[in-house]
């Protein structure tokens, strides 16, 4: 047995987590499973909480809203609470609900008030697309134009530099949203730091969690956050379309969600069924239609698995499980000294960023070998040891493969081309 694998025993035997990997499904034929910053895995809890949903529908009809192990109407609650615990913000602060998508459109809709010289939106120019769609199509609602959208760019294209970052924001600057993790090169933000400077130019700030909720803690309260949004079915295993979240922190709790919906109501009144619309007196205002029951059910069961491994044992995994793998793939450099992991190892996320011109072919050969990594234009391989269901011995196991890989290159076979989503 060679080195690493030694190492990678030695850690798997000293794992507090190690348990926890029984009770996830893996997919077929696929036993190392690296894109859960994509799309995480099924456990058996968000299997039995999905049944438990659809049982309740079956044996109650309507009376499901009230009745059942867990009654629909008041179904966020458990929910909201590990979320919050997540995201280190109270409760009141954070609702279940939506996507990133629609959840950025009711908060920029609700806090980018553009007066007077204080018009324009900062963000970054490596940003999610759907963030960037988002930002644009709100710069129109608000009769402001794509000149109100400051990028901050990015020298080599893969990182954002502090420095840069500081000087986009200035007193024109209504609103700042960035991603506390870069989503291709898993680079980590100083969300303090950032907000802090936008609040020093009077700037409102949200973050996008996508790549950071359930990988970390967070502090987002004590930060003085204002707003923020994530989705569930990266690194919180909620699965495909699971509901998302959102959080507006409690300085804000007077203002009334721009886009208003009966689900948004103060729960003593809904029901009263009158027009005039009266906000719950926390984040859940911001909710707008019925609650989407059978995607947020998964959820009551793979938050609580986080919830009781604990996050901050869960980040400190993540970070020994990235840094195992960091030293192995950066051994590989002799065999091809192409590949280069460009994820900074100080402020790192959940997952690597691994380059090589080849990246879409070598990712197809990984597939072939039983390696589930994604690819993301235009060299980008990214690999996400999940901290709740990937071993030390798993990434001994890619390491080899990827080193044979770069030897004998079976890649060659096919064209160096993206698949569909991956
Ligand atoms: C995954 C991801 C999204 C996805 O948005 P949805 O509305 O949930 O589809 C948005 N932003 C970032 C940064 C992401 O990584």
């Amino acid at each position: 047995m060679n080195e690493l694998y030694e190492i990678a025993q030695q850690l798997d035997l000293e794992d507090p987590l190690k348990h926890v990997k029984s009770e996830f499904y893996f997919p077929e034929e696929k036993p190392y499973y690296l894109d859960g910053n994509s799309l995480g895995l099924m456990s058996r809890q968000a299997e039995s909480a999905v049944h438990n949903v659809l049982d309740s529908w079956k044996r109650f009809g309507i009376d499901g809203w009230e009745k059942g192990e867990s009654p629909w109407f008041t179904y966020t609650h458990d929910l909201r609470k590990m979320s919050a615990e997540l995201i280190g913000a109270s409760f009141h602060e954070t609702a279940v609900t939506g996507s990133i998508t629609s959840n950025l459109h009711q908060l920029l809709t609700t806090f980018y008030r553009p007066s007077g010289k204080r018009r324009k939106i900062v963000m970054d120019e490596l940003a999610f697309p759907t963030d960037a769609y988002a930002v644009k199509s709100q710069l129109l609602l608000h009769g402001a134009s794509e000149d109100d959208l400051v990028m901050i760019p990015s020298a080599d294209g893969r990182l954002l530099e502090m420095a840069q970052i500081e000087s986009a924001i200035d007193e024109e600057t209504a609103l700042v949203l960035l991603p506390t993790v870069l989503y291709r090169s898993g680079q980590l933000l100083p969300w303090k730091q950032i907000t802090d400077c936008a609040h020093n130019h009077g700037a409102v700030i949200g973050w996008d969690l996508a790549h950071s909720f359930g990988a970390m803690p967070h502090d987002l309260h004590e930060s003085g956050v204002d707003f923020a949004v994530w989705c569930t079915y990266k690194y919180a295993n909620g699965g495909p379309g699971a509901c998302g979240g959102l959080f507006v922190h409690e300085k804000h709790a007077d203002r009334t969600p721009a886009l208003a919906g009966w689900f948004g109501s103060n729960p003593e009144v809904q029901f009263d069924m009158d027009l005039q619309f009266e906000p719950a007196p926390d984040a859940s205002a911001y909710q707008q239609g019925t609650p989407h029951l059978l995607s947020l059910a998964p959820l009551k069961g793979s938050l609580q698995i986080i919830q009781e491994a604990g996050i901050d044992a869960v980040r400190s995994r993540s970070l020994q499980l990235t840094g195992f793998l960091l030293k192995g793939i950066q051994e590989l450099q002799e065999v091809d000294p192409s590949l280069e992991v460009v994820t900074p190892e100080q402020g790192r996320g959940g997952h690597l960023a691994v380059c090589h011109p080849d990246a879409a072919r070598i990712s197809r050969s990984l597939k072939d070998h039983g390696v589930v990594p994604d690819f993301r234009m235009p060299d980008v391989i990214r690999l996400a040891p999940s901290p709740l269901y990937t071993s030390f011995m798993d990434l001994a196991e890619v390491i080899e493969i990827l080193k044979n890989i770069l030897r004998n290159k079976p890649y060659l076979a096919y064209p160096n081309e993206r698949g569909t989503i991956a």
